[in-house]
């Protein structure tokens, strides 16, 4: 943690006193987030770049749905600093929002209430790889967030996890963004929603060339697995970048893009500094105890957040050095 100065107040010619302070949550610090240009900003109109990690499958039965509680949130925002957190919300495939809502709806509000009292911002994502055989249920999903938690800051949606290869942008993922970002913005005006792209959220290149047009605050998904994508993908991206898009890694792995294999740390500091220099946010993926490269903590680890360094993988303890370390800010919000 930054430490912390203390203001001092003059009192007439030879006395002062220094008063301790409040840090500021990442919401007070940033505020509503919004889209200048290609950059996503803060209320001051600054870039904002966020670091935090993304939940895995929020789907009932698959096992990860357990860290969908305010202990993981806490640990996170205490333990690592995060400003941001992911909530992957299973809509497709078994024990998703189309068979199971009640549950997935209850967890995902888990993890808001959970963000929102530590003064962090909440990424709703509609994890589907074929979100476009179903609007209707994207649609009711995310009015039913809109109208629930619109008017605070600090909620995020996401509304398609990762359309694949064989997804054309220009008729079929555009038009599927167009008719939910229309029903979002019938009830909140102004907040981040963030649009996939083609082949697993990479072709960037292709929402650049044919952006949405006529409505504020959009921003395209990037997502990154650094044993596979290498400079060929930061291309990709620094072209739609240049292009004026504005991007957010709302997921990104240490490992290969089939979420195992080893942590390849040379090409992740590759991609960090990509990320760094323009200013983007990021989610790493996942916060789980699945069995491969990509999972942040051991197999079998309780869902009670009362977690120590050794309770994290490779990768978990590589995801908390690079969190810990984005900011020099204090998002803790203690005194
Ligand atoms: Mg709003």
């Amino acid at each position: 943690m930054p430490t912390k100065s203390l203001p001092c107040v003059l009192l007439g010619t030879a006395l002062s006193i220094c008063l301790p302070t409040l840090a500021d949550t990442a919401v007070e610090h940033y505020g509503q987030l919004a889209v200048k240009g290609n950059q996503i900003v803060d209320r001051q109109a600054q870039p904002v770049s966020l670091a935090g990690p993304s939940l895995f499958w929020s789907n009932t039965g698959w096992g990860a749905d357990k860290y969908y509680n305010a202990e993981v949130v806490n640990y996170i925002q205490e333990q690592w600093n995060a400003p941001i957190i992911r909530a992957a919300i299973g809509a497709g495939k078994n024990g998703g929002m189309l068979t199971h809502p009640e549950e997935n709806i209850a967890k995902a509000e888990a993890v808001i209430d959970a963000a929102t009292d530590q003064g962090m911002y909440v990424i709703l994502d509609w994890h589907a790889h074929h979100a476009e055989d179903h609007p209707k249920d994207a649609i009711a999903f995310f009015q039913h967030f809109a109208r629930k938690y619109g008017a605070q800051p600090n909620i995020i949606y996401e509304i398609y996890n990762e359309p694949l290869a064989d997804t054309d942008w220009a008729s079929v993922i555009k038009p599927y963004a167009e008719e939910v970002i229309a029903a979002i913005r019938a009830i909140d005006p102004d907040n981040l929603i963030i649009v996939g792209t083609q082949t697993w959220s990479q072709d960037v290149d292709k929402a650049a060339d044919d952006p949405i047009t006529g409505i504020d605050n959009i921003a395209y998904t990037l997502h990154f697995y650094a044993g596979t994508h290498k400079a060929e993908l930061r291309q990709k991206a620094q072209y739609a970048l240049d292009k004026g898009i504005a991007l957010m890694v709302t997921e990104w792995g240490t490992v290969d893009a089939n979420g195992d294999g080893a942590v390849d740390r040379q090409s992740t500091q590759k991609w960090l500094d990509f990320i760094k220099r323009n200013q983007l946010s990021h989610a790493n993926w996942a916060l789980n105890d699945k069995i491969e490269g990509a999972s942040m903590l051991k197999n079998g680890t309780a869902a009670d957040g009362a977690w120590s360094d050794d309770d994290l993988t490779e990768s978990g303890l590589y995801v908390k050095s690079i969190v810990k370390n984005w900011s020099d800010i204090d998002y803790s919000g203690d005194e």
